[in-house]
């Protein structure tokens, strides 16, 4: 684990899970007073390490004040309960509907290791937080820290808990997954079921409207140019589902639509090349789980909403 970017006061930290690279980060913010947050804690592998690396870089650990988990996912927010107990005086702040899975990770647990595996293993169990330190923030909230504003925009789409922090001083907006990843140069859809299209296209315009000029990926890093990164993605988004649509009608589904799609879309090749050269071995079904999770879309809610 290490810190390979630093733009103003965000450190962008490689959580190099299971030896992969510029796949995964945390960020740390650190207002010039030494009051400092973490975005995106992650997985709670590891996850104590951030403290130690927050002592390399000059930064009091017992001047954390927040633990910001963009949304509950065991990539994301994992590790918040554990960091926490071992820095009791921070709080952890979380979408509303997020808030109880952090409290309560059991049922989180069981899902994820359902969905993802050995990959959860990977991550760690979650460790459950007393019900006092979690914040759950509602819509357009904002944290002092230190003198910075950090402001939470609910931005539902990749999940019904997912919010976004825009720190307004610099204008740079921690997506978490709500804007797609950004590895290899490039940008990925991360859309697993239960995504919701309509929410994310709104989510990426809402983003979009407060004039964001760099975004901070979880997947990875920092990126300037935001408000056409925002459209990229919305685009990608729009031309992924019309494909799918298409290969639905024609009657593929499960492993037979993600083969058809692989001759039609060079996406899941050229992501999977890209997993490689990260050696993210661990993560190459993630590709199957978001074409999976817009075809579970278009079944339930069908595409006439990209005509309105
Ligand atoms: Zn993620």
């Amino acid at each position: 684990m290490r810190v390979v970017e630093k733009h103003g006061p965000v450190y962008v930290v490689d959580r190099s899970i299971e030896g992969s690279e510029r796949l995964l980060a945390s960020f740390i913010v650190a207002a010039p007073s030494g009051e400092t947050a973490i975005i995106d804690p992650g997985p709670s592998k590891d996850v104590l390490k951030l403290l130690a690396l927050m002592e390399d870089l000059g930064l009091d650990p017992r001047r954390l004040k927040a633990i910001i988990v963009t949304h509950i996912h065991l990539d994301h927010g994992g590790g918040a309960g554990l960091l926490h107990l071992n820095a009791p005086w921070s709080k952890v702040y979380v979408h509303p509907r997020g808030a109880p899975h952090l409290v309560s990770p059991a049922r989180l647990w069981e899902a994820s290791k359902a969905t993802l595996g050995r990959t959860a293993e990977l991550y760690g169990e979650p460790t459950p937080l007393p019900q006092g330190m979690v914040v759950p923030v509602e819509d357009g909230a904002s944290l002092d820290i230190g003198g910075l504003t950090l402001r939470f925009i609910h931005t539902p789409g990749h999940a019904s808990h997912h919010m976004s922090i825009l720190v307004e001083q610099g204008h740079v907006i921690f997506t978490g997954d709500s804007a797609g990843m950004h590895l290899c140069g490039k940008l990925y859809p991360t859309t697993p079921f239960p995504f919701k299209l309509h929410e994310a296209l709104a989510s990426l315009e809402k983003m979009k409207r407060l004039n964001p000029k760099v975004i901070a990926y979880t997947h990875f890093g920092l990126r300037s140019g935001a408000p056409g990164l925002l459209d990229q993605y919305r685009e990608l988004l729009i031309g992924l589902a019309r494909r799918i649509h298409v290969l639905l009608k024609e009657g593929y589904r499960g492993r037979s639509l993600v083969e058809r799609l692989r001759d039609v879309d060079p996406y899941l090749d050229s992501y999977e090349e890209c997993l490689k050269s990260l050696r993210a071995a661990y993560m190459l079904d993630h590709a199957d789980l978001s074409v999976e999770g817009i075809a579970r879309y278009i079944e339930k809610f069908g595409l006439e909403m990209l005509d309105s």
